[in-house]
């Protein structure tokens, strides 16, 4: 870690923050580096939130700030939507949990059918870590086969099986289950096919349609094509993360913008409208092995699958009134509008600051390159697909973007992923615009400053 010591920016974060550092203080004897998720970890401390509405979100200290977290993209339409507020409230005075079934979960099922091209059936659960899990045992349990590929990078929560790599198992992930987990290329195709030569027992194939970390690194929609192809013919299930994509890229998720159709779907966020839960979706014939009473006659039994809170009514009641509105409005279309002009407006700001940097994303996402190796390209006319994968990646260690992480806090703004991303959701107006490319341009002048551009 490099010396933030003698950084007047890091000294302006602490002055401005006091109150979210002593919380914080508190918090490093309670909880592991005093947070709940690593993701919400920052140096010197994490900003304490009380309250938010809409885009915006404000600290135990009084600051506001614009939120590009979005609850870690759930909120698309905001923090305290006025009607998933109601319909929350309503379903609190009936019930938090009935150990039953209940009439919300039938509506929820059915907009989700409704919503996402592919979905015939649906299961909840209490999370997009579950979904994968779930999927992914669904494929293993209708092919008879045992593997899984996956893309590098790409993110399908924090399982053991998930998180299984090639080369070097993650710290106290079980040993040996990368044997079951084959890692392709990201946007190679090549690499799938000569896995699936090597490889006679691949149940499924699961993917990030966008791309990886929600297209930090993007995919042409003609690799998604090629890989639905591919999957069909060699017998191996599709199995589409929509965990952050479904109800945000469009209603109907990635499979509805490029038209493809994957077996299985893993659902979570938006779909429980900023309350905990996910779910999978899919083809009928496949979902059905979760049923008892489908599998009967087989004499097999059915796929194991439980869960306490799976459709708890309180996010059931979240969920409903949120794809209602993503349904009947144009929320997903807004997002995306104001990503496009969003992204376009952050290049032209570095070009005229000249800050050898650029924006890049695409729908309701922008992502800030930081171009440590200082290639040259005009940021306006930037496209990540002219570079190797490699090349178009950020040094989460370096100095320079956590402190621009930091400089974007002073200045009113909330990033995700150690600094460089963002949710953008369908409340974010011209005035959040207007504040984020200003905070930027701000805090690209305090990084000049410290030497760090
Ligand atoms: N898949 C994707 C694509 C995700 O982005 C995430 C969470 N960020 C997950 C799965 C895991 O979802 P959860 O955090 O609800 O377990």
């Amino acid at each position: 870690m490099y010396d933030l010591s003698n950084s007047p920016l890091i000294a302006g974060y602490r002055a401005k923050t006091p109150g979210s550092a002593a919380l914080s203080k508190q918090a490093l004897d309670l909880m592991p580096s005093g947070v709940a998720s690593e993701s919400r970890f920052i140096e010197p401390h994490p900003i304490y939130i009380k309250h938010a509405e809409g885009p915006r979100k404000w600290d135990v200290d009084d600051n506001c700030y614009v939120d590009y977290w979005g609850g870690h993209g759930s909120l698309m339409l905001g923090h305290r939507h006025p009607k998933v507020m109601q319909a929350v409230h309503e379903q609190l005075d009936h019930g938090t949990h009935y150990g039953s079934c209940h009439e919300l979960e039938v509506r929820w099922s059915e907009l989700v059918k409704q919503l996402i091209p592919s979905a015939e059936l649906v299961r909840f659960t209490s999370s997009g870590t579950e979904a994968t899990l779930l999927a992914a045992r669904l494929a293993r349990a209708f092919t008879g086969k045992q593997k899984l590929i996956r893309f590098a990078e790409h993110y399908h929560g924090w399982s053991d099986l998930m998180m299984a790599r090639e080369k070097e198992a993650l710290r106290g992930v079980v040993s040996g289950i990368g044997d079951d987990v084959l890692v392709a290329k990201d946007d190679d195709l090549d690499s799938v096919v000569r896995l699936l030569d090597q490889h006679k027992d691949v149940a499924a194939i699961i993917i990030e349609p966008i791309g990886a970390n929600t297209g930090l690194r993007p995919l042409r929609g003609a690799f998604i094509g090629a890989l639905r192809k591919l999957t069909k013919e060699r017998g191996v299930l599709l199995i589409f993360d929509e965990v952050v994509t479904a109800f945000r890229v469009a209603p109907g998720g990635a499979q509805e913008h490029f038209k493809i159709m994957p077996d299985l779907t893993s659902l979570a966020k938006i779909l429980c409208g900023g309350l905990p839960g996910g779910a999978i979706a899919g083809r009928k014939d496949v979902m059905e092995l979760l049923s008892g009473k489908a599998t009967k006659a087989s004499g097999k039994g059915a796929v194991p699958h439980q869960g306490t809170f799976n459709a708890n009514p309180v996010s059931a009641a979240a969920g409903v009134a949120t794809l209602d509105i993503i349904a009947t409005t144009d929320a997903c279309e807004r997002a995306n509008r104001y990503g496009e002009t969003i992204r376009r407006r952050l290049n032209e700001m570095f070009e005229e600051e000249k800050v050898p940097w650029a924006v890049y994303g695409a729908f309701s996402k922008f992502q800030i390159f930081h171009n440590a190796a200082k290639i040259e390209f005009k940021p306006t006319k930037f496209d990540p697909f002219d570079y190797p994968a490699d090349t178009v990646k950020n040094d989460r260690t370096s100095s320079a973007i956590h402190k621009m992480r930091i400089g974007m806090l002073i200045h009113g703004v909330d990033l995700t992923g150690g600094g460089s991303g963002s949710f953008i959701s369908a409340t974010h107006t011209d005035v959040e615009m207007d504040d984020t490319v200003e905070g930027l341009r701000k805090t690209v002048h305090m990084l000049r400053q410290e030497g760090e551009i």
